[in-house]
């Protein structure tokens, strides 16, 4: 019995192409600078106003915050800074963080 789906080959003019002016820039890089140069940033946690979502772990794609092993006074396990120095300041984790327990600082670079 022969399939009744038609096998398409992908060409030229089926494969996807990158849209006009290539990849839009990446969040965690900033625009502008011609170098690709990361920016740096810092985080300050509050530990008491976090509730151990762990959304903000989730958000950050440096590996920046992970959760804390240690109880606050509530009883939560709050997200903590591990690897400060891959901070890049973009602030998608405080913008996710439901209890505004994340503070965020962006660096100036030299020069
Ligand atoms: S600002 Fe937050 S999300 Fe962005 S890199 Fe730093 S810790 Fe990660
Ligand atoms: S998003 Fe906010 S409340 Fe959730 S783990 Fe991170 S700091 Fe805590």
């Amino acid at each position: 019995m022969a399939n009744s789906v038609e096998a398409k080959t992908l060409d030229e003019k089926t494969l996807p192409r990158p849209a006009e002016g290539g990849c839009p820039p990446s969040p965690l890089t900033e625009r502008g600078t011609g170098s690709g140069v990361v920016q740096k940033g810092s985080v300050e946690i509050d530990a008491e106003k976090c509730k151990g979502c762990g959304l903000c772990t989730m958000a950050c794609a440096r590996g920046v915050l992970a959760m804390s092993e240690k109880l606050n006074s509530k009883g939560y396990t709050p997200a903590e800074v591990v690897k400060p120095e891959r901070c890049t300041g973009c602030k998608l984790c405080a913008l996710m963080c439901p209890d505004v327990a994340i503070k965020v600082y962006k660096k100036k670079q030299a020069g």
